[in-house]
């Protein structure tokens, strides 16, 4: 995410690393090559203006503290201003109401759809019955994609396809939700490839009959510069509440990151980064300004893997852990749940310093492929009972799985390794258990 604007930020650092005090001349030029930075990553121009002017000003009044560099403490004052031309805080969604009603707008491909399935998840696991209501009533195969989303996240999907009237379809879901007890309805609209008028009317219209708690707006990132002018023009006709930016996995600059919340002043309320439906976050300003100046946002991975791991497998595996009894099906399930988390190399640059080492490293979620081969390939009593691999069935494995038998015996081996690391904890920690206490 955002790795060239990083780097750049950090070239423009390196001037003011070196030396002793913050000065007119220093600062100038290292605000300058911010300045090019931010236009690079297709920041509005006015808002790169308006922003390096008031981090030059921010910096020239500070009076260098001797225990802080002039680098750290204009790394500060960015981290500071970008926090603020990101909007200051999280904005929550609003959940409220009998039912809340959120209305999804934006254009054809900007992600909505996925979206509407990704923020059902989330409402789920917040204990509350969502609905999810198909409204794109031109292209049937948007329906078909919310029903399988709908599934995969264990919520109810509504839809009319006959029905060509989307406000009847909205309301007619409306009164299907209020019978059957949901809290929260999301509706899913049509979108176009670019805007036009029939889809602001219908969309107004929608807004107009349901009154939702919140319309939100969704973007693609990576259409940089157009994302801040299509957000502009949703904004003038149906004054949206909350913006979501998707497809930060991609290979976007961030310039929409930075410039919407200026442009229209509202709020960016999440992030969506892949097409996993747990690949969706909050956004919080500081954090994603912290992420951009490459010193990591280790809260947001402790949050992730809160939510991709579930406690009772954990407890589980923790059981067989104690026991000595931990095997390759449990290996591949905590495989399956590190996956969840997202793309391996976006959580390593979630690390402080590490965005800028892993860049250009080629690291993605085919990193486990060939080992969960390798497992698959393993028959159910092999899984289990790993001591029954000999030379034949390794082979075997090898050949099935596509891998050669070193790799097979190179998995083994760091197996092993790690089952001999666990039963030396648990001795540790039983003997501890077991040791008298001198109080
Ligand atoms: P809609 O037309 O606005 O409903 O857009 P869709 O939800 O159908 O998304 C369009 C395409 O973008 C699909 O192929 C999605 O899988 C993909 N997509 C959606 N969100 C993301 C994201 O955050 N990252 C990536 N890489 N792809 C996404």
């Amino acid at each position: 995410m955002f790795e060239n604007l990083s780097t750049k930020l950090d070239r423009a650092f390196k001037t003011l690393k070196g030396q002793g005090s913050i000065t007119d001349v220093n600062v100038a030029s290292t605000v300058k090559e911010i300045r090019r930075a931010l236009i690079d990553a297709d920041v509005n121009y006015k808002v790169a203006k308006q922003v390096t002017d008031k981090i030059k000003e921010e910096a020239l009044g500070q009076d260098v503290l001797i225990s802080v560099s002039p680098g750290q403490l204009f790394i500060k004052i960015v981290s500071d201003e970008l926090t603020k031309l990101m909007g200051g805080s999280a904005e929550p969604l609003s959940t409220e109401g009998s039912p809340a009603i959120i209305l999804i707008s934006g254009l054809q491909g900007s992600g909505k759809t996925t979206f509407s399935g990704k923020l059902a998840s989330l409402i789920k696991k917040q204990g509350k019955d969502v609905l999810l209501t198909a409204c794109d009533i031109y292209r049937p195969a948007a329906i078909d994609q919310l029903k399988v989303l709908g599934e995969q996240v264990g919520v109810d999907v509504y839809a009319e396809p006959e029905n060509k009237n989307a406000v009847e379809i909205a309301n007619n879901a409306l009164d299907y939700a209020k019978k059957n007890g949901k809290k929260v309805v999301i509706v899913d609209t049509a979108g176009r490839l670019a805007v036009d008028e029939q889809m602001m009317d219908e969309i107004a219209a929608l807004k107009k009959s349901l009154n939702p708690t919140e319309t939100l707006f969704v973007v693609d990132s990576m259409t940089g510069q157009d994302a801040v002018n299509t957000a502009k023009a949703f904004n003038d006709r149906l004054d949206f509440n909350g913006v979501v930016l998707t497809k930060l996995d991609g290979d976007t600059r961030g310039g929409a990151a930075l410039s919407i919340r200026t442009v229209v002043e509202k709020p960016i309320k999440f992030i969506s980064y892949g097409e996993k439906m747990e690949a969706l976050d909050v956004f919080h300003p500081d954090r994603m300004a912290q992420r951009i100046l490459g010193m990591g946002d280790v809260v947001s991975l402790v949050e992730r893997a809160q939510q991709a791991f579930d406690e009772e497998e954990a407890m589980r595996i923790n059981k067989k852990i104690r026991k000595n009894q931990f095997n390759f099906e449990d290996f591949l399930s905590q495989l399956q749940q590190i996956k969840k988390m997202g793309n391996i190399k976006d959580l390593i640059g979630m690390l402080p310093g590490m965005g800028k080492m892993v860049k250009d490293l080629d690291i993605d979620d085919n990193a486990f492929k060939p080992i969960e081969a390798i497992i698959k390939s393993m028959t159910p009593q092999e899984r289990k009972n790993p001591e029954l691999l000999d030379g034949s069935r390794r082979r075997r494995i090898a050949q099935g799985s596509g891998t050669t038998i070193q790799d097979v015996n190179k998995l083994l081996k760091q197996f092993n390794d790690m089952r001999k690391l666990m039963k030396t904890m648990n001795k540790f920690q039983g003997g501890r258990r077991g040791m008298p206490t001198m109080n």
